[in-house]
């Protein structure tokens, strides 16, 4: 199993905008092998991999069929890492509010620095009402839509909502599950969804904090019921601790909930005697860490949750990806910086590669200072997409 190069799906007559990736090529029929160059193909030297006609010359004596994976390269992409930015995720408009729009165009400005050929660009895809319902309960996806049509601003004290709001919701929620689903078929090693509005405060049947429906935890029941995973982890680095996230999963020994944040602070949940109940009892893990901490608490912290990983061994990571523990965010007090968002994702990459064949999503949560999360976001891209 290899990724092979433009030139491999030129050959084999794909579209143009595809690269040909994981391929085994294995005729059924020896005549096949016709259509197989016995040379090298142009390109495949700069790639770094082997010369593709010598792995077809190796496999033909194989008996089975050909099975070949197209992957949609887009514009300078076809890399490994998917990433999930649109400009619709900026159509939920929030006016002045922290949780802006103005985000994702600071770190579209940074991740539009990085290599792109390491990445790949995800589409937006609208979620299913039922999707939705893996977690919410089927009145408060109506209350939310209905809040949205009849043209009110506000879910609550602190969420804001527009007009476009509920549809955008329902995008964030179906990109990301799109993306897992490439991650699933071997397509993406992982990916950074950099959408809007952010999830980990939202309970099943409440908003909270910004959020409408909990992207994240959405994600983590999609693995269970769409692609039959047994254990699902979820590490949360946001400052906030996710209320919601955990509370879906309290009782659930399926999906582990791991969590640094500073406490005391919003939204108040997350103390260390939070450790789950019934069947789920020992599978929530919160670290609250006193306003000052930053970079050395942080990696502390990420590095007891691998701990309780090699204990639990989930077949997926999932990140809700928060910046606001940065020393320059306005919404908290802790002391985080860059370098130290790259150790706890080397770790977190790390925790991946040892228990879930790499496989890794981070969903985009807080960040309000714009440049710090511009740098912090790409800094995580490129952590998680370079090998
Ligand atoms: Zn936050």
């Amino acid at each position: 199993m290899a990724m092979y190069s433009k030139a491999a799906a030129r050959l084999l007559g794909l579209p143009e905008n595809h690269i040909a990736c994981r391929l085994w090529i294995i005729p059924e029929n020896p005549q096949d092998s016709c259509k197989i160059p016995a040379a090298p193909l142009a390109g495949d030297e700069q790639s770094g991999l082997p010369p593709t006609g010598r792995i077809f010359h190796h496999c033909i004596s194989l008996p089975a069929v050909a099975f070949f994976a197209g992957v949609e390269a887009g514009p300078g992409g076809g890399g490994m890492f998917g990433v999930l930015q649109d400009h619709v995720y900026e159509e939920h408009d929030t006016g002045a509010h922290p949780e802006r729009k103005e985000r994702l165009v600071a770190i579209r400005d940074g991740i539009a620095l990085l290599d792109q050929s390491l990445l790949t660009p995800l589409a937006p895809k609208t979620a299913t009402v039922e999707q939705i319902a893996y977690v919410h309960e089927p009145d408060y996806i109506a209350y939310v839509k209905q809040q949205v049509e009849r043209g009110y601003d506000h879910l609550n004290m602190d969420t804001s909502i527009c007009a476009r709001s509920y549809d955008v919701a329902l995008q964030a929620v179906g990109g990301a599950l799109a993306g897992l689903d490439e991650i699933m078929a071997g397509r993406l090693s992982g990916a950074f969804f950099c959408v809007r509005p952010p999830g980990h405060h939202a309970e099943t049947g409440e908003s909270l904090g910004f959020c409408l429906f909990n992207n994240i935890a959405i994600g983590a029941r999609h693995l269970q019921k769409a692609h039959g995973l047994n254990r699902v982890a979820i590490y949360d680095f946001d400052v906030h601790h996710g209320n919601g996230t955990m509370h879906t999963f309290y009782e659930d020994d399926r999906v582990f909930y791991g969590s640094v944040h500073q406490w005391p602070w919003y939204p108040g949940t997350g103390r260390a005697e939070e450790t789950g109940q019934g069947k789920g009892l020992g599978t929530t893990l919160n670290i609250p860490c006193p306003a000052g901490a930053g970079d050395f608490e942080y990696e502390e912290a990420t590095l007891r949750f691998g701990e309780a990983m090699d204990k639990f061994k989930p077949e997926f990571l999932l990140i809700s990806a928060g910046y606001d523990g940065h020393w320059a965010d306005p919404l908290a007090g802790h002391q985080c910086t860059e370098n130290g968002y790259i150790a706890i994702t080397r770790i977190l990459k790390q925790i991946a590669a040892t228990h879930c064949n790499g496989r890794i999503a981070c969903f985009l949560e807080g960040g309000y200072n714009l440049a710090a999360l511009k740098n912090c976001v790409s800094a995580t891209v490129k952590t998680l997409a370079t090998a």
